[in-house]
């Protein structure tokens, strides 16, 4: 008798913590962010140039991280069914990619002025729709000075060479003060990386939840800044109360790429002692495991037999002693963070 009872309640406390543990899981795996890639390389690939879009899974708007490419990313994606669980409008007139233009994107985020970063923005402006482009003032400079004056493309913002077609207000970012996007649940907060031209990270925030989108940037010591160093020590203090759900940095040249030549860039090899350092300035190390890091503007080759992707991937597998869930962004793709 006794030994049936025991038995029953050793069956109670194994459903009892077996249903304890599902459920930590559960919360703990359950996505904050929906993240797409419109374009995933850095560089001379027409097409598929530095763009995302992120939106909180609750919303049904995206924000643009970039827009090197925008439409033709659109299209790869609905392609790949990477819109399916957002809820779209079938009622619009509009061919599908411009109802995603139109109707599901609130506002672009602009790292830098690099034409791999804009183009897509850019080509697409004529059909677009009326929306903010934030970025920092350095960077909304360059794109007014260069782009929308006239010259290099009509003027369809609301700021520059006269006249303004008022399409896109421009908003500048302040540095490291957190603004609300606008038709979106989320927030946003910009650091200064260094790059050849300033760059900017995004820090995003929905809640609990925080990602970061790197613009391009090269490793503090070749820089000879400690603009990494400030998002990372931010960050730190972030995830004593919220979770970092993701990290979307560059990686433009696989480890043989010259230091010299390097232009603002990450190799495998300076992501690796970044991530380090940003590891060791967390109390409890193990939770950036838990932190997706999708690696973005890998430069295709010239050459034959070269596939720079997989040169980096494998790269950064064999420096992985930190245990990192690197995913390499891919156009087309969804990835849930
Ligand atoms: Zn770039
Ligand atoms: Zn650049």
């Amino acid at each position: 008798m006794l030994k049936h009872i025991t038995s029953i309640s050793l069956i109670l406390i194994a459903c009892f913590s077996l249903s304890l543990a599902s459920k930590e899981i559960s919360t703990n795996t359950e996505p904050a962010f929906e993240l797409i890639v419109l374009g995933d390389t850095g560089g001379t690939r027409d097409g598929n140039l530095s763009a995302f879009l992120l939106r909180a899974l609750a919303d049904n708007k995206y924000i643009g991280l970039d827009a090197g490419t925008l439409l033709n990313g659109i299209e790869k994606s609905l392609e790949n069914n990477a819109f399916d669980d957002l809820d779209i409008d079938t009622t619009q007139k509009t061919i599908p990619r411009i109802n995603i233009l139109h109707n599901h994107i609130a506002a672009y985020m602009i790292s830098h002025g690099h034409l791999d970063h804009v183009s897509g923005l850019l080509i697409a402006s004529p059909d677009d729709n009326s929306k903010p482009i934030y970025a920092l003032p350095s960077v909304n400079k360059t794109i007014s000075n260069s782009y929308f004056n006239w010259q290099g493309w009509a003027n369809f913002s609301d700021r520059g060479t006269l006249p303004h077609l008022n399409k896109y207000k421009m908003v500048d970012l302040p540095l490291q003060q957190t603004i609300k996007i606008p038709n979106t649940s989320l927030n946003v907060k910009t650091f200064s990386l260094s790059h050849p031209v300033e760059s900017s990270a995004f820090v995003i925030e929905n809640d609990k939840d925080i990602m970061i989108y790197f613009g391009d940037t090269g490793p503090d010591e070749l820089e000879k800044e400690n603009k990494l160093t400030q998002v990372w020590q931010y960050l730190a203090k972030q995830v004593q109360h919220k979770n970092l759900r993701g990290i979307v940095i560059e990686v433009s040249f696989p480890d043989d790429r010259d230091d010299k030549l390097l232009y603002g860039h990450l190799t495998p090899k300076w992501l690796t002692k970044e991530l380090t350092h940003f590891s060791s300035l967390l109390d409890d190390p193990s939770l950036l495991q838990k932190t997706k890091v999708i690696i973005s503007h890998v430069k295709s080759s010239t050459l034959k037999d070269v596939n720079p992707r997989e040169i980096i991937k494998k790269e950064l597998q064999q420096h992985n002693s930190l245990g990192l869930n690197f995913i390499m962004a891919k156009q087309g793709n969804k990835i849930l963070l």
